[in-house]
């Protein structure tokens, strides 16, 4: 899922700027679970946004809005709303937003409702916790399925570095080393011989951007 956080109202009507007609567009997805771009958020949204004079002239909240196919649908059964609008702000993660804007096909300016902060798995208590940055190249069979690129903060893919104290990391000691980790896994699977392996470089033209992949 993607984590998305919404940004400030004051960063928000500095976009909108002059214009007083807004159309807002959430996400049914990764949004609405973040309380950043669901029904209540954008509820939400709405109400501060007249509060500080502005009209929102309707809203939808496609179920992903990163999806042509999804997004589209909705944006033409809102047609008359968005054109009545001068703007079009959309509570989603970066994908969303520019999906919004590829798909629009009306000339109104896109604004931007959240940050995007990472890919995230969400725990049983409904935290969201970084654990795969994309890379492409994937070494999780080697490291006891904990991966070291995200959750080591210097991506080691030969660990530990020597800043480990009692098995905490020395970039935030409130957090243990995965390095430790990941020997403590491997241990555990009798699988030492994969912790004394030297990882090769990995190869980053695998996560070169902008990436695409047709299915
Ligand atoms: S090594 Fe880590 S960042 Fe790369 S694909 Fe695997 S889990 Fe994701
Ligand atoms: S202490 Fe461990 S997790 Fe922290 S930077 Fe060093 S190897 Fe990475």
């Amino acid at each position: 899922m993607i984590i998305t956080r919404q940004k400030d109202l004051k960063e928000i009507l500095k976009f909108i700027g002059a214009g007083t007609r807004v159309f807002i567009v959430g996400c049914g997805e990764c949004s609405t679970t973040c309380k950043t771009g669901g029904e209540d958020d954008v509820k939400k949204a709405i109400k501060a946004l007249e509060a500080e004079g502005k009209t929102v002239t309707g809203y939808s909240i496609p179920s992903a809005p990163c999806v042509a196919a999804k997004v589209k649908v909705e944006l033409t059964k809102n047609r008359k709303a968005i054109e009545s609008s001068e703007a079009v702000l959309v509570f989603a993660c970066g994908l969303g937003i520019q999906s919004v804007k590829d798909n629009l096909r009306l000339d109104r300016p896109i604004h931007t409702g959240c940050d995007t902060l990472f890919m995230g798995q969400v725990d049983s208590k409904n935290a969201f916790l970084e654990r795969c940055s994309a890379c492409g190249d994937c070494v999780l069979e080697l490291t006891g399925t904990i991966c070291p690129v995200t959750r080591c903060p210097k991506s080691l893919l030969n660990g530990p570095c020597g800043g480990q104290d009692k098995g905490k990391c020395e970039v935030d000691k409130d957090k243990d080393c995965v390095w430790i980790l990941i020997y403590n896994e491997l241990k555990k699977q009798d699988k030492l011989h994969l912790f004394r392996q030297t990882k090769p470089p990995k190869d980053n033209s695998k996560s070169a951007k902008p990436r695409s992949l047709s299915v």
